[in-house]
C-alpha cells in the first residue's frame, strides 16, 4: 500500500545522499563501467544518475519501482545482502514513493529503449524511447509528499557536501569504474577508471596526496589488506582523508583506526592522522554488521585477527619506504 511503502521508504531514504548511494550500487550491480551523477541545488529538486550498464527490459522497467522487485539473487553470503537485509529490492520503491522518477533505459539486445515515470509510487507513463544502452534515473522534488521529511533536510550545500562524499568512497572502492559528479553544472569529481587507487586519490585530494601514498598490501589469518597509505609529512589535522571498506563497502570501525594510527606511532605528530585508503578482504561469516541500511560501524567476529592484520600491515608498508 502507499502508506507502507512511505514507511519503508523513511528507511532507505533519509537525505538526497541516500538516493544517490541506491542509485550508483545500482548501477555498478549492473556492470556499469561510466557513472555520471549530477545534482541541482542540495539534490532535492535535481539528481540523475546516468550508467553504461546492462539496462533493464521494459517489463522490468515497469515492475522495478513495486516493492520487492529484485533481479538479484537473494543470499546471506555476501556483504551486501547482509548490509540490504530486509530491504532487497526496495530502493527503487521507495525512491519512487517520495519523489517524481523518470526512468531511461535501454538494453544492448533491444532495439529501442523504454521511459518510465513514477510520482509518489504511481506508475504515470510508460513509452517507448530512443536512448542509448544503459539506465538514466531522473530523481526531482524529493519529499514533495512528506514536508516532515523535507523539513529535516540541511543547507544545499551540506546535502551536496553528503553527496560529495558518498562519491567520493564509491571512487575509492571502484578505481576500476570512471565516476562523475556534477553539482550546479560544475564538474566536481571525475575519476578515470583506470584500475589504478593513486588516480582515485588525485581526484579526491589532488597531487601532493596521489605523490605522497604507499601501497600496502598484506595477508594474515585468511584477512587481506591492500590500498594506499600517506606518507607521515602528508599527516591531516583531522581523520577525513581516511577511508575504510570491507569488501569494498564503506564502513567504519575502531579497531581498524586504532591499527593504523599505532603504525603510525613516531612517523606522526600527536593529534596529527595519516591519510589511509584501506580495503579489507574478509570471509562475510565472519563480520557482525549492525543491520540497518544506515549503520555503517562493523564488528569483527576476531576483531584482534583484524587489528593485527591491518598493524602489520601498514606497518610493513610505512618501513619498506626509505626515509
Ligand atoms: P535491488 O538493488 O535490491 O535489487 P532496487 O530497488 O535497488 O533493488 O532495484 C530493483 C531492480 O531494478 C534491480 O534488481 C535491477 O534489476 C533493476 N535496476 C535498478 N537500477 C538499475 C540499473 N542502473 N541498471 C540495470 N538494472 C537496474
Ligand atoms: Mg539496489
Amino acid at each position: 500500500s502507499e502508506v507502507s511503502n512511505k514507511i519503508a521508504a523513511g528507511e532507505v531514504v533519509e537525505r538526497p545522499s541516500s538516493v544517490i548511494k541506491e542509485l550508483v550500487e545500482n548501477s555498478i550491480d549492473a556492470g556499469a563501467t561510466l557513472i555520471s551523477v549530477e545534482i541541482k541545488k542540495g539534490g532535492s529538486i535535481y539528481m540523475r544518475v546516468s550508467d553504461n550498464g546492462s539496462g533493464m527490459s521494459e517489463e522490468d522497467a515497469k515492475i522495478c519501482f513495486l516493492r520487492h522487485a529484485t533481479s538479484k539473487v537473494q543470499t546471506s553470503s555476501d556483504l551486501d545482502a547482509i548490509y540490504t537485509l530486509g530491504f532487497r529490492g526496495e530502493a527503487l520503491s521507495s525512491i519512487g514513493a517520495v519523489a517524481e522518477v523518470e526512468l531511461f533505459t535501454k538494453r544492448h539486445e533491444d532495439e529501442t529503449g523504454v521511459c518510465v515515470t513514477c510520482k509518489g509510487g504511481e506508475i504515470l507513463s510508460s513509452d517507448e524511447a530512443g536512448i542509448p544502452d544503459g539506465t538514466s534515473i531522473l530523481v526531482e522534488n524529493l519529499f514533495f509528499n512528506t514536508p516532515a521529511r523535507r523539513k529535516f533536510l540541511k543547507k544545499d550545500a551540506t546535502e551536496a557536501g553528503y553527496i560529495t562524499d558518498i562519491m567520493t568512497r564509491f571512487i575509492f572502492a571502484h578505481p576500476e569504474i570512471s565516476f562523475k559528479l556534477i553539482i550546479d553544472n560544475k564538474e566536481k569529481l571525475f575519476s578515470p577508471g583506470d584500475n589504478s587507487l593513486e588516480n582515485s586519490v588525485y581526484t579526491v585530494y589532488g597531487r601532493d596526496y596521489a605523490k605522497g601514498t604507499i601501497p600496502v598490501e598484506y595477508e594474515s589469518d585468511g584477512i587481506k589488506i591492500t590500498g594506499l597509505i600517506g606518507k607521515g609529512t602528508l599527516a591531516r589535522p583531522k581523520r577525513n582523508y581516511q577511508s575504510f571498506f570491507v569488501n569494498r563497502r564503506y564502513i567504519t570501525s575502531r579497531t581498524i583506526i586504532a591499527a593504523l594510527e599505532n603504525a603510525y606511532k613516531n612517523q606522526i605528530m600527536i593529534g596529527k592522522f595519516p591519510m589511509a585508503i584501506l580495503n579489507i578482504e574478509i570471509n562475510p561469516s565472519l563480520i557482525d554488521i549492525n543491520v540497518h541500511p544506515t549503520k555503517l560501524e562493523v564488528k569483527f567476529s576476531d576483531e584482534k585477527a583484524v587489528y593485527n592484520a591491518v598493524y602489520y600491515g601498514v606497518k610493513n608498508a610505512l618501513y619498506e619506504i626509505p626515509n
